[in-house]
């Protein structure tokens, strides 16, 4: 087995959640969402789980002394340390980043690749558009969107600087985009360290 240590990023409405599936059925690592383990936490009714909750429906981040802290641990379990993991929602920030590196590092570890799915804005305005969802209208989405935008670009020149970014057109059918995903990650993983 491979173990492979990998970031997904993407816009709502990129495809990320289709095709996190999918790396993680091929590649068998384990998929962490941050945003799923606090939504989780959130109906547990855990002291995390209603302090993030707050910070969430507010829209801000939650600190990152307490992701880096969830994150950690979830990392060091076996499962991730044999299987490796596909991490979703995390690093959020630099200084994640620079955690996240640090962690796996103690696992004499380190990240494969940052794959950032890339679809147009018009497009995946109108992919929102057309789920129709109650929380999709026109002002929440170009809100999301804006803050994604804010939030992410520091991360994505943090991969880029260090080598690790790779950007996969997220436009086509849900089998063209895997097999462009696959193509960079296993190039990736042949040229391991
Ligand atoms: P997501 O499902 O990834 O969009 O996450 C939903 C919400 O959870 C975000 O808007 C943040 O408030 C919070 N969250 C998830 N992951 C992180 C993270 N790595 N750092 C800070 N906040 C996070």
């Amino acid at each position: 087995m491979v173990a492979l240590r990998m970031v997904i990023l993407g816009r709502q409405g990129s495809g990320k959640g289709t095709q996190s599936a999918r790396i993680v059925d091929h590649y068998g690592c384990v998929h962490v969402s941050t945003g799923d383990m606090l939504r989780a936490a959130r109906e547990e009714g855990t002291e995390l789980g209603r302090t993030a909750g707050e910070i969430m429906d507010r829209g801000d981040l939650v600190p990152d002394d307490v992701m880096i802290g969830i994150v950690g641990e979830r990392l060091a379990k076996p499962d991730i340390v044999e299987n490796g993991v596909l991490l979703d929602g995390f690093p959020r920030t630099t200084e994640q980043a620079d955690a996240l590196e640090d962690l796996l590092e103690e696992q004499d570890a380190r990240l494969d690749v940052a794959v950032n799915l890339d679809v147009p804005l018009a497009e995946v305005r109108q992919r929102m558009l057309d789920r129709g969802r109650e929380d999709d209208t026109p002002e929440a989405i170009e809100r999301r969107l804006s803050l994604y935008e804010q939030q992410t670009e520091p991360l994505i020149d943090w991969f880029e600087g260090h080598g690790l970014l790779e950007v996969v057109d997220g436009v086509g059918t849900e089998d063209e985009v895997f097999a462009r995903m696959q193509l960079v990650v296993d190039d990736r993983l042949a040229a391991r360290y």
